[in-house]
């Protein structure tokens, strides 16, 4: 490691107005900035802690929504009875996070302000049409996933909490990268009532939806239908864990799944 400052602001003011007089980064719960500090992926002059900040933990439900802190962890989500009950895909997707030290610090609002390709989180803020909640404004799912590690956050911005939207039924299925149990393939596939939306993770450079298999089970929400699309390997990600065409015939089979999953309830 090397010389860094700590900040610990006690209200989401004081932690914007830190973020823009030190040029910091926020720190949440540390289970990707901590690591990519200590390789010097990420060398931050200052870490603005968002522990202390009041608001950001817990979940809150209206009449057609979720709404989760951003510093919500993700052992909160996966037991939170809200959730289970409104979204179980969710709360089934967040259990499955990680290892249990992640699970246990790791939080919403830093895997969403992270954007890694293969997290889980975004596939589900896109499938489910989510919105980021900022100390700033609203960014709506198709608005805030850039490109591989970069979303519409601006430096100084902080997700406070992320809506979403309760559909119909959903699931989350990933075919885990052995040794991290990031998602080689995570597919999160949603019937919103007015739509099909499906969210694909770890396959590319950023989460996409695959509109194949929107179209397809639109026309018929099963397994069967989900598995005969046709999903183009053009642009996805080929390394030493898995080729594009692997990922491609992968995105189908799991979003089968996934849909037999949300048939499940
Ligand atoms: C071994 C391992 C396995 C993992 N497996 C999975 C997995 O299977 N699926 C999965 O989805 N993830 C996985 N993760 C990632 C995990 O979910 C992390 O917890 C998450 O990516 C980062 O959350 P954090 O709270 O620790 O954020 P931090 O590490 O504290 O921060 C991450 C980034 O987000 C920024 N940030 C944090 N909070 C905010 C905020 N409120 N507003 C704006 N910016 C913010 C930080 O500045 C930093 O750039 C894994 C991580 C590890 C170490």
């Amino acid at each position: 490691m090397y010389e860094t400052d700590y900040e610990h602001p006690l209200t989401l003011a004081e932690a914007v107005q830190a973020l823009k007089r030190t040029g910091g980064r926020p720190l949440a719960g540390g289970q990707t900035l901590v690591a990519a500090m200590k390789t010097r992926l990420s060398q931050p002059g200052t870490l603005v802690d968002i522990a202390g900040v009041p608001g950001l933990r817990g979940v809150r439900i209206t009449g057609t929504s979720i709404l989760i802190g951003a510093m919500t962890r993700h052992v909160d989500v996966a037991s939170s009875p809200e959730v289970m009950r409104a979204i179980p895909a969710l709360a089934h997707l967040a259990g499955g996070i990680g290892d249990r030290q992640v699970r246990n610090m790791g939080t919403v609002g830093g895997s969403v302000a992270n954007n890694d390709p293969a997290a889980c989180y975004p596939a589900a803020v896109l499938a489910l049409g989510a919105i980021i909640h900022t100390s700033e404004r609203a960014i709506p799912a198709e608005k805030f996933f850039v490109s591989m590690y970069e979303t519409s956050l601006n430096e100084d911005e902080l997700i406070t909490e992320v809506e979403f939207p309760i559909p119909r039924r959903a699931g989350y299925v990933k075919f885990e990268q052995q040794a991290s149990r990031f998602a080689l393939v995570g597919v999160f596939v949603a019937d919103t009532g007015t739509g099909v939306r499906v969210a694909v993770t770890g396959a590319a450079s950023v989460v996409f939806r695959v509109a194949e298999i929107e179209r397809s089970l639109t026309t018929a929400f099963t397994p069967e239908s989900a598995k005969s699309a046709t999903v183009s390997s053009k642009d996805l990600s080929s390394d030493i864990h898995a080729t594009s065409e692997y990922r491609a015939h992968l995105i189908a089979v799991i979003a089968a799944q996934a849909v037999s999953q949300a048939l499940a309830g």
